[in-house]
């Protein structure tokens, strides 16, 4: 009888780690074949800072919001832009599906650009918040909205901190956050 019972213990030991370590291990293979289909190369590969950042965000969101990112009906996009450079004059990136991919974009497609400017920035924290930012208006759905306000940019940063991102909303508004008036038209106004 007792050692019945150890057995059990250590069943139900066994069974919580996997349980704790699957999804992890789920979601890391749902973020690489995300990463294959909809995240340009240069973001992966030339864009360094950028890239940890993307990563750390993908492995650190909600359930619900990973789900809506990577939703192949209608998945966010990230793609490079450049403001130096010949590229800031023209460029192109290719998507390519591979073998057995699943159909994707029945239901559109959301883009998020991020800029070479942002890499510049090596503390992946900061780059993050802003990403989780983007995310944010995604999720509120704020380009269905027919205007621009601050009431929504403060409306995402809210959301990104409900999450639990208060450092990485913090340190991207230190880097990126407006300095002076012009840089925003939300500069004056309180998060
Ligand atoms: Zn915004």
């Amino acid at each position: 009888m007792k050692n019945s019972l150890v057995v059990v213990f250590l069943l139900l030991i066994c069974s919580n780690i996997f349980a704790q370590e699957n999804p992890d291990k789920n979601r890391d293979q749902a973020i690489k074949q995300y990463l294959a289909e909809f995240v340009s190369g240069n973001i992966q590969h030339a864009f360094s800072s950028v890239d940890v950042a993307l990563h750390n965000v993908l492995r650190k969101v909600p359930d619900h919001v990973f789900q809506a990112v990577t939703d192949r009906k209608r998945p966010v996009i990230f793609v490079d832009y450049y403001t130096s450079g010949i590229a800031r004059f023209a460029g192109s990136t290719e998507f390519v599906f591979r073998e057995g991919d699943q159909p994707a974009f029945q239901d559109g497609f959301y883009l998020i650009q991020l800029g070479d400017a942002l890499d510049s920035v090596e503390d992946p924290i900061a780059i993050e918040g802003v990403i989780l930012h983007e995310i944010a208006h995604r999720i509120l759905e704020h380009l269905k909205a027919d205007h621009f306000s601050c009431a929504l940019e403060r409306e995402a940063n809210r959301l990104v901190k409900s999450w639990g991102f208060e450092q990485e909303f913090l340190k991207a508004k230190e880097y990126f956050g407006s300095k002076s008036p012009g840089d925003s038209p939300c500069h004056d106004k309180k998060d």
